[in-house]
């Protein structure tokens, strides 16, 4: 990877978009052509696969719509997020429920709504699935244990091998569908060789079906395809070539029908946040940097600097030239974690004062949809999108 600072260019609609309507801070817009062009590449870097855009990555009913359009099939985690895509257009066959923490409820809501597919990951969701779902297809999620990303998902999520052979057994001894296995390496997964060891699991998983009599036939490899914050993210391409030679090593005879399923990689290019600086303060005398507070932080849209681990490029808009100098940055709100980045150096003007604004680019993915409704009065990150360079006034 490299570690060298980059400024990417956001879409040029986002920048004519603010220059015009200079809308109040803090606030995402979303290019939702720039979105749909990211969907289309990635059908085009997979063109055996279906693509499933994960919702939760970015709910706006515009992205949605748009995405809907272009044929795309969703990862739904949730009765709200199929209801959503249902108002937007997108057809219930081509919603996948990927999540494996489910109720009852929700399952039942999810096969009103025609949603085919099911993941699962444990004998009592199982017994729910059948019971509220009959017939529908369903994937086992493995735990694996990829190389780490970003933001990873620990041990939260799937099952062993011996556990997902024996929910398929099962699954299809209650007149459900065993279609195959679904995994993910990690989202903001940098390393695209990263799914090797957990599409090998994978296929081994498909084996010992096999032999118990049950004949899987699809591999959902999850997302975590990588964006270039301020560090350079693998190309489309080298995902594809990494994960096409992973199922060509492991599923020599027969390769399974592939579903990718990303989020960040189809919206966060397309989104920008402007916000606003509130106050600048060098807490002593001698200090070389200065803490700069923004008025968006942790718990209204930056959820992802936790640890720091996303550092989106920050850029000054009122650059009044001059030298810039170290900073760290900070959200509004009175918590003591609300800070962006004390650790990972940023520098900005020595002329910053508040008032100023800066950009906070490739945001357009879990950034909005992370932000809390009301955390010391402060409303949830408003989001507007345009498309072919106008506000679509529906977000
Ligand atoms: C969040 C999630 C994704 C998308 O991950 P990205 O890293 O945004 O690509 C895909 N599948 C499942 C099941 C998820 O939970």
């Amino acid at each position: 990877m490299n570690h060298r600072d980059r400024t990417p260019t956001p879409p040029p609609a986002l920048r004519r978009f603010l220059g015009e309507h200079d809308p109040p801070t803090p606030c995402l817009v979303v290019d939702v052509d720039t979105a749909v062009a990211r969907y289309r590449a990635l059908t085009a870097a997979f063109p055996q696969a279906r693509i499933q855009y994960a919702v939760k990555a970015n709910p706006a009913p515009a992205v949605v719509r748009a995405l809907a359009d272009s044929g795309a099939w969703f990862d739904v985690a949730s009765p709200a997020e199929i209801d959503l895509c249902l108002a937007a257009g997108a057809d219930g066959e081509k919603l996948s429920y990927g999540n494996t923490i489910k109720k009852p409820a929700d399952i039942a809501h999810a096969h009103a709504a025609g949603v085919a597919e099911y993941a699962c990951e444990a004998a009592g969701d199982l017994q729910a699935i059948a019971a509220h779902a009959p017939g529908a297809q369903v994937s086992v999620r493995l735990l694996v244990d990829p190389p780490d990303s970003a933001t990873p998902f620990g041990r939260k999520f799937g099952c062993s091998p011996a556990v997902a052979t024996e929910l398929v057994a099962e699954a299809a001894a209650a007149g459900l569908d065993p279609v195959g296995v679904s995994l993910h390496v990690g989202s903001q997964q940098c390393d695209p060789g990263a799914w090797d060891g957990a599409v090998a699991t994978a296929a081994s998983v498909f084996t010992a079906a096999a032999e118990r009599g049950v004949h899987l036939r699809r591999l959902n490899v999850g997302g975590g395809l990588a964006t270039s914050y301020r560090e350079t993210a693998p190309a489309t391409a080298d995902y594809a070539t990494g994960i096409t030679a992973a199922l060509r090593a492991h599923f020599p005879s027969a390769e399974p029908e592939l579903v990718v399923e990303p989020g960040r990689a189809v919206v966060a290019d397309a989104g920008l946040i402007r916000a606003e600086v509130v106050l600048v303060s060098r807490k002593s005398p001698g200090d070389d940097h200065r803490w700069v507070y923004l008025d968006v932080g942790r718990y209204n849209g930056l959820a992802e600097t936790e640890n720091e681990a996303i550092a989106y490029p920050v850029e000054p808009v009122d650059d009044r030239g001059g030298p810039d100098g170290p900073v760290i940055l900070a959200g509004p709100t009175c918590d003591g974690d609300d800070v962006l980045y004390q650790r990972t150096p940023y520098r900005l003007p020595e002329s910053l004062r508040a008032g100023d604004r800066v950009d906070i680019l490739a945001a357009g993915a879990y950034t909005a949809s992370y932000s809390s409704v009301a955390f010391n009065g402060i409303p949830p990150l408003r989001t507007y999108c345009i498309r072919e360079g106008r506000p679509t006034g529906a977000d």
